[in-house]
């Protein structure tokens, strides 16, 4: 039995949106309604942000660490207890994969609530820095990490779970209270949350607080309210730029997570089947809706036709189709927005000149999949740097083959992005990849199949892929002002 909730969490209470308003829920793979979801409305937000207010003012909650841990630790749980009816929930609202949950869009982020509990305990939240004599005057001198206050959370569809927890665990064990407000094509992954927090956890009133609504632009409230102390923002680049904008007015710390155009670049040593398989389950997985998937193939010019073949062989080895398949790796888009916007990129693909090598139609499947928002895995060949495709986030099963002319080359290619998330290289000499990732100008680089995601590791981008990092100590320090304290003796 799928676990939905029709509830939003505001102050302790689950409760309607305002006069009972609610908005339908699709499933991505069928286009039906699946139920529905709370719409919230500006004066439901206000509350929110009201109760985070005073939860983060009157209560003990930024000061209590043991008791913030414990409280992780029993979201955890109640994540863990329920995993089989989330499972089927996010299939049936994200369109992901079955297979994914057990990874990315699930499982992991849940343990990244027991990771950051355990970080909450061995944190050094006082550093002892001694005594000195600054101006003759002899000081005894502290560091110390205290919780920012009051968090707008504002997330995207693509991997709720992931995004929502790797907000609300370090969030909540730094001591901040939260305003989770999540995308409007994903509400129920947003108020389940809301809905374990309340029922299976001592998490105060106030201290979190989850909003959905149908109206995508509510969230611009959290970046201009002045209870709120910091916005930490997962979406595209446009979307971040308006947020730090709007923060900018009442110069609030401001966290992105943003788009990516990440490259993967072959070396000319590197074996053909090994490099097309990395690339392949990387463009295949969510269908291309990830933000650091790789999606341009940098390959050696010499090489292009043959890492062309390998690539087709192997993305046509990988089942697509009903996310309810544990067989498939790739689902549909969310919306049939992104299903025809990523349709269009490809359409200017080829007037820009690139061959379509495989795919590059939306995906006609049988039965109540007939009306999914799928689009056919897709390989573009002959695509120039500059070209939209090469240049633009099209959050879909899409990939773009570049040639290059060695490996200054390749680094240059893939630094040609206003982006800087991710990337991978992949080689014969190992040496040869190290040097190559070292010198891409991104947060995350894998070398010869490597796999950075993990809660412990952060994850975050260079130029305008964001500003901060999620997940790992840097993450949980991205919630944290510091204080510098010093005693006269
Ligand atoms: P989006 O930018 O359209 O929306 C993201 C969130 O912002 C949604 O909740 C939306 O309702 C809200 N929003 C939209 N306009 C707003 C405004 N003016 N003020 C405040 N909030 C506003 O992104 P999306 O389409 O939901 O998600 C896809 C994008 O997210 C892609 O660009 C992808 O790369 C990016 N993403 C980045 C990461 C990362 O960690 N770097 C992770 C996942 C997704």
């Amino acid at each position: 039995m799928s676990l939905q909730e029709h509830r939003l969490l505001i102050d302790g209470e689950l409760c309607e949106a305002e006069g009972g308003a609610t908005y339908e829920n699709l499933n991505p793979a069928t286009g039906q309604v699946i139920g529905v979801a709370p719409d919230a409305s500006a004066g439901d937000l206000d509350r929110a942000i009201g109760a985070a207010r005073a939860a983060f003012d009157n209560t003990d909650w930024s000061t209590n660490a043991e008791f913030r841990a414990r409280c992780l630790r029993q979201l955890q749980e109640a994540f863990e207890s329920h995993s089989d009816e989330i499972r089927e929930m996010t299939v049936a609202e994200v369109g992901c994969p079955v297979m994914l949950t057990h990874g990315a869009q699930l499982d992991v982020p849940v343990s990244g609530l027991g990771y950051y509990a355990d970080t909450v305990d061995s944190y050094e939240w006082e550093t002892d820095m001694g005594e000195a004599k600054p101006f003759g005057i002899r000081s005894r001198r502290t560091i110390r990490r205290e919780a920012v206050g009051v968090v707008g959370a504002i997330t995207p569809w693509n991997f709720p779970h992931q995004i929502n927890l790797a907000k609300v665990g370090p969030a909540l064990g730094a001591g901040c209270t939260i305003v989770l407000k999540a995308a409007p094509d994903t509400p129920w992954a947003a108020n389940v949350l809301g809905r374990l927090a309340a029922t299976e956890t001592d998490i105060p009133a106030g201290v979190l607080n989850t909003i959905t609504s149908a109206d995508k632009l509510i969230g611009a409230t959290l970046c201009t309210d002045p209870r709120v102390d910091l916005v930490s923002f997962t979406g595209s680049t446009g979307t971040g730029r308006k947020v730090m904008e709007a923060a900018a007015q009442s110069i609030k710390k401001t966290f992105l997570e943003l788009g990516g155009k990440s490259a993967y670049i072959v070396l000319d040593d590197a074996d053909a089947t090994i490099a097309a398989m990395g690339v392949a389950f990387q463009i295949m997985s969510h269908s291309g809706q990830g933000c650091a998937i790789t999606t341009r193939m940098l390959v050696p010019r010499e090489r292009h036709d043959e890492m062309v073949d390998a690539v087709v062989a192997m993305i046509n080895g990988i089942g697509w189709g009903d996310p309810n398949d544990p067989a498939n790796f790739a689902g549909p888009l969310i919306s049939k927005v992104q299903q025809d916007r990523v349709l269009g990129y490809i359409d200017t693909a080829v007037a820009e000149g690139a061959t379509v090598a495989l795919g590059g139609k939306a995906g006609a499947l049988e039965g109540d999949l007939a009306g999914g928002f799928f689009v056919e895995p897709t390989v573009l060949t002959g695509v120039d740097q500059d070209s939209t495709v090469a240049q633009e986030e099209i959050f879909g099963p899409v990939l773009a083959v570049i040639s290059h002319d060695g490996d200054d080359d390749a680094v240059a290619i893939a630094n040609n992005s206003q982006f800087g998330l991710s990337g991978a290289v992949v080689a014969g000499d190992v040496e040869r990849a190290r040097a190559v990732a070292r010198r891409v100008r991104t947060g995350t680089m894998g070398i010869n199949g490597g796999i950075f995601y993990s809660p412990d590791m952060p994850f975050g981008g260079y130029k305008q892929s964001g500003v901060g990092r999620e997940m790992g100590v840097a993450g949980l320090e991205e919630y944290l002002e510091i204080k510098s304290m010093a005693e006269g003796i």
